[in-house]
């Protein structure tokens, strides 16, 4: 398929003014927005909120920037608890369509991971810098990148006078590192769209599956005693070494991922298959003590045809316990003093999006036909595109500049992290044609 004139204006235009989108993107990775944990308090979100709200309003858009109510939020799953939102607003910028075309969202998260160890960056994360074509700075890949360029993309659009026939929306949240609250937030302010592109370092493919994950502590009891002295039997009132009844619960949690593996229907055609790993592990008191108990970490990453119809993993996690359950009830000291397993409250979604999708095929064909085609594929990990699709009603893609380096290493969150300055050029293209398809132009 070829560019019509009015697109290829567009694209030349995006050409022409380059520099300001790399201007804009340096502009972003300039604010503190450093993901949080629940207690921090705010950095520079709301600086780049309005930043953008207000390049945004003046290309005509109707902008709104919010500070969800946590109360909303109580006993959902894509919040840890305690969380609050001052001085940390969402965003939402709407162009209004001329007619009856489709809608369609573009979405970006503006919290980036911490810069530590930040002496072994080459430059200033804060301060973006160009080296060899490449844009330099925390967030440049992930995805403070993605976002100027789906922000240039209507701003151009709008600039050139292109009225699109449905509703673009531009939305920025925060908190998707930390939790996905700040997707869930957009949702549950009502943000709907036919269909969404989430601007995440796809290099230029369109992620389509993700998996859900879940975490949880298990902690295995023992008996305190002296470790130096002789032990009678448990049962004579002798010490039980915690560290030693954990690798019950680590040799079950193995046989279930092996059980797993061997399984075809959890085999995926984008994505890795499910996995149980330990993260964390922790035990003891005094190297002269048998421990007194072993704390494990465990995530959980499920494939879509192990999660509920909104994506969610509780099945899973109850397979878990009963496999943890089993293992102990085997075991005559953990039968008596059972492991305990606390899931953590904040968990994470799963995605599916038929390929059928509209959308799908709408910003494949774009980015082929900007010179950038992309494969259909899926993160092992997750995105806020799940929010929209499973809570929001939104099918939401992920589609956004290169996120690996040449050789395939991940760029997200390392150190010198960049993302190339041709890529994130061609990704405001591929958007913005995607968008006059996709809503069509009035
Ligand atoms: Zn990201």
């Amino acid at each position: 398929m070829a560019l019509t004139d009015t697109e290829r204006r567009v694209v030349g235009e995006i050409d022409r003014r380059r520099d300001e989108l790399v201007k804009l993107a340096s502009t972003l990775i300039g604010f503190d927005t450093t993901a949080r944990n629940p207690d921090d308090p705010p950095r520079q979100e709301r600086q780049l909120q309005e930043h953008l709200g207000e390049r945004l309003r003046r290309a005509g858009a109707e902008v709104e920037i919010f500070e969800p109510d946590p109360a909303d939020f109580v006993g959902k799953p894509l919040y840890q608890p305690g969380m609050g939102f001052e001085g940390r607003p969402q965003l939402v910028a709407r162009f209004p369509g001329a007619g009856e075309g489709m809608s369609l969202l573009y979405n970006g998260h503006i919290d980036a991971v911490s810069v530590e160890p930040i002496e072994q960056w080459t430059s200033n994360p804060f301060q973006a810098e160009v080296r060899d074509g490449n844009l330099y700075g925390r967030g440049s890949c992930d995805m403070k990148g993605g976002i100027a360029a789906m922000t240039f993309a209507a701003e151009v659009l709008a600039g050139l006078g292109v009225r699109l026939a449905g509703d673009l929306l531009v939305t920025t949240n925060t908190d998707e590192e930390s939790s996905g609250a700040g997707g869930l937030a957009l949702v549950l302010n009502g943000i709907k769209a036919d269909a969404g592109i989430v601007t995440e370092p796809t290099g230029f493919d369109v992620w389509i599956s993700c998996r859900g994950t879940s975490y949880a502590e298990i902690t295995v009891p023992g008996r305190p005693g002296h470790a130096e002295v002789y032990q009678p039997h448990w049962r004579e009132g002798g010490a039980v070494n915690a560290i030693e009844k954990a690798q019950v619960v680590l040799d079950a949690l193995k046989r279930l991922r092996e059980e797993w593996a061997k399984r075809s229907e959890f085999r995926h055609p984008r994505l890795s298959i499910p996995d149980i790993l330990p993260t964390l592990i922790s035990a003891g008191e005094w190297a002269v003590t048998y421990p007194a108990e072993c704390r494990i970490t465990i995530a959980v990453l499920c494939v879509p045809a192990q999660t509920d119809e909104e994506g969610w993993t509780f099945a899973v996690e109850r397979e878990v316990d009963e496999w943890i359950a089993r293992a102990a009830a085997a075991d005559p000291w953990l039968a008596e003093n059972p492991p305990r397993i606390a899931w953590w409250p904040n968990r994470v979604m799963s995605l599916e999006i038929s390929p059928e999708e509209p959308v799908v095929e709408v910003i494949s064909q774009a980015t082929a036909d900007v010179g950038r085609p992309g494969r259909l594929s899926g993160l092992d990990s997750w995105y806020d595109g799940a929010t929209f699709t499973r809570l929001g009603g939104t099918p939401a893609v992920a589609y956004g500049p290169p996120g690996f380096t040449p050789d395939g290493r991940s760029v997200a969150h390392t150190i010198d992290e960049y993302v190339p300055v041709d890529g994130l050029v061609d990704c405001a293209k591929g958007l913005a044609v995607a968008a006059m398809r996709y809503c069509g132009v009035a």
